[in-house]
């Protein structure tokens, strides 16, 4: 007898392996995979990444025999007309929790359902749902160690459920737009650092987290601080768009930890990461609004300064602060940065240039291939100090302090600014109070190959200081 035909509708759990939807889905049913395309808020980097992992997506599924159907949004509409055609009863889809996208699966649910077509959802790309983990009054945490304690507490975490059997997805093809026709890609190629450093899909993101375990866990909580080493995971992008699922990882991490050598403290603090990613999720889930706004409303007065000139420094690397500039140019050459560097750089913007976090928060989600709107969101504040368990604004890092103490014989900074690599370590944090004769031995020359310090990080804290002292007054809830 054939068997009733559901859809599932793909979001950012391009992923076969740990995908519920999918795999309830063909427990009943003839399946048809569809991707709709319908959120032109997407940066370009994180574009890019999503046409070459629909690509892998798309022939994994024909290796199967099956059509993953492409469409254009809006998705209720699309997914409705796929549903009239193919004559399914049912859609099945993995939830997602940006307040954009709750609002699309609340117009799919409604519109569906009005044709009696059976909507199931799933928990799948975290590991707790938001609304799992409440305070004893009820309401959400704002502070991250009581939220992972209770994180820790709460029920055991369900092992990831294996690549489903894909003999249930139907044969018949529909109509399908192909994937160069999304338009995903830019119109000048900039992207080529990233094609090289990345390999997006299921099985890049498998390949990385192997390679993680093997060569990153056991040295991660002394590495992961280090930009000029390698002991972080990368997996940012390939958890962001679901090539991999949170609790994939979760449990081989602690797989890995039982059988290697000294991996235990290293498996504790990376699993400490995995659920800070879970916390940004939760506060964008109960505080949409941070998007754009702060979390504590006294920044809303905040004296920002509007220097789209310092801005573009900023964005280009052209600082004369070399590990910024060092960040900005991992961030244009490969769509990534390391999350010390993260820290600095969005710790530079906000505080010694005045500009305000949502113009990183924007550079950094046009740029990030792990562009994450709660992530991001996230880091953002927390570096502004207007979000939820955020550095204190007044605690400023210092751009040649934190250099010195991680990238301390300046590898990061040569890599990624070839024209300082010739400088001996004493300068290479703060070249403009190196001696002329050792400029001119290592060819560096300020502001011709190489910018003259765009502020005075002295007197960039001082103002900022003063900036947050006029908040302060205004509203005594400050720190
Ligand atoms: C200003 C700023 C902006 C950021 N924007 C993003 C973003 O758009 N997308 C994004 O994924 N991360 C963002 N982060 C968090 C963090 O920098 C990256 O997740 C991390 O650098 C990714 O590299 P990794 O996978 O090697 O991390 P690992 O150190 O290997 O950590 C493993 C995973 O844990 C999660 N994680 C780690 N640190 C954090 C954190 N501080 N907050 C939330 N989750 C975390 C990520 O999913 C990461 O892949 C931002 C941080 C800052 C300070």
């Amino acid at each position: 007898m054939n068997k009733a035909i559901a859809l599932v509708w793909i979001r950012n759990d391009l992923r076969l392996a740990d995908n519920p939807a999918l795999t309830e889905a063909l427990a009943e049913h003839q399946v048809i995979p569809v991707f709709i395309y319908d959120n032109d808020e997407e940066g370009s980097a994180s574009r890019f990444w999503l046409h070459h992992s629909l690509s892998a997506l798309v022939d994994t599924y024909a290796e199967h025999k099956i059509q993953l159907v492409i469409r254009k949004g809006p998705a209720a509409e699309a997914l409705l007309e796929l549903s009239q055609e193919s004559k399914a009863s049912a859609i099945f889809w993995n939830k997602r929790y940006e307040p954009w996208a709750r609002k699309q699966e609340e117009r799919v649910k409604t519109l569906l359902e009005k044709k009696r077509i059976l909507c199931f959802d799933f928990d799948a790309s975290l590991l707790r749902s938001p609304t799992s983990i409440l305070n004893k009054e009820g309401t959400p945490y704002k502070v991250f160690t009581p939220f992972w304690r209770a994180f820790l507490s709460a029920s055991k975490l369900r092992y990831p459920l294996p690549e489903p059997n894909l003999d249930n997805g139907t044969r018949t093809a529909f109509q399908s737009v192909t994937i160069s026709n999304l338009g995903l890609l830019p119109r000048i190629d900039w992207t080529a650092g990233i094609e090289s450093n990345w390999q997006p899909g299921e099985y890049g993101a498998k390949k990385q987290l192997r390679h993680f375990l093997e060569e990153g866990l056991a040295a991660y909580p002394q590495g992961r601080d280090r930009p000029d080493q390698s002991f972080v995971s990368r997996l940012s992008p390939h958890l962001h768009f679901g090539e991999i699922s949170p609790f994939t990882v979760w449990h081989a991490v602690k797989q890995q930890a039982e059988i290697t050598a000294g991996a235990q403290a290293g498996s504790e603090c990376f699993l400490r990461e995995l659920i800070w990613r879970e916390f940004a999720h939760y506060l964008l889930y109960h505080f949409p609004q941070t998007v754009d706004k702060p979390l504590r409303p006294e920044f809303s007065h905040f004296p920002w300064s509007g220097n789209q000139e310092h801005l573009r420094a900023w964005q280009k690397g052209k600082t004369g602060y070399p590990i910024v500039d060092a960040g900005m140019a991992e961030l244009w050459a490969t769509g990534w940065m390391h999350n010390r560097v993260r820290m600095i750089v969005a710790s530079f913007l906000v505080k010694d240039l005045l500009l305000p976090w949502q113009e990183g928060a924007k550079w950094f989600f046009d740029t990030l291939v792990d562009a994450d709107l709660a992530n991001n969101t996230f880091g953002w504040q927390w570096s502004a100090g207007c979000g939820a368990d955020a550095a204190p604004y007044f605690r400023i890092f210092n751009p040649i302090l934190q250099s010195q103490k991680f990238d301390p014989a300046g590898a990061y900074i040569r890599t990624w600014i070839p024209q300082l690599a010739a400088l001996p370590n004493k300068w290479i944090h703060s070249p403009w109070l190196a001696p002329p004769l050792e400029l001119a031995a290592a060819g560096v020359e300020l502001g011709k190959n190489y910018p003259a310090p765009l502020v005075d990080h002295k007197l960039a804290r001082q103002k900022a200081l003063a900036a947050y002292q006029s908040i302060r007054a205004k509203s005594p809830v400050c720190y």
